[in-house]
C-alpha cells in the first residue's frame, strides 16, 4: 500500500484496522499528549476516543515516507492538536518571512 494521495491516505484514516489500533495507541498513552509530556507538561482528554477532539494520532515516521510502518504501534503516539500542527506546519514559518519582507517595504 502506497499513502501518496489524499484519497489514498483518507481511505486509510478510515479502515476498521487504523480505527482498532488507534484506540491501542491512546490506551497505551493514557489519552495523554507525548510531546507535551516530553516538555514536562500534563495535556489529556477525556477518555472517550469517539468524543474526544483535541487529541490525535500521529505517525513518528511519515506514512509517504515509510508506508510500512503505516499500521505499526511504535510508530505512533498521541499528540495534542497544537503539537501535531506544530510538527506539520513548517510552511507557516515562510508565510511569516514573506510578512515580515512585505513588512520591510514599508
Ligand atoms: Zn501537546
Amino acid at each position: 500500500m502506497e499513502y501518496e494521495t489524499e484519497q489514498q491516505k483518507k481511505r486509510f484514516y478510515k479502515s476498521k484496522e487504523w480505527q482498532l489500533l488507534r484506540r491501542e495507541v491512546l490506551e497505551r498513552d493514557n489519552y495523554e499528549c507525548q510531546e507535551c509530556k516530553r516538555n514536562g507538561r500534563v495535556y489529556t482528554d477525556n477518555h472517550d476516543p469517539d468524543k474526544h477532539k483535541r487529541l490525535d494520532i500521529d505517525h513518528i515516521k511519515e506514512i509517504e515516507d515509510h508506508p510500512e510502518l503505516a499500521l505499526e504501534i511504535d510508530n505512533l503516539e498521541v499528540l495534542c492538536v497544537k503539537c501535531h500542527n506544530k510538527k506539520h506546519n513548517r510552511f507557516k514559518f515562510k508565510k511569516k518571512e514573506n510578512r515580515w519582507s512585505e513588512d520591510e517595504r514599508w
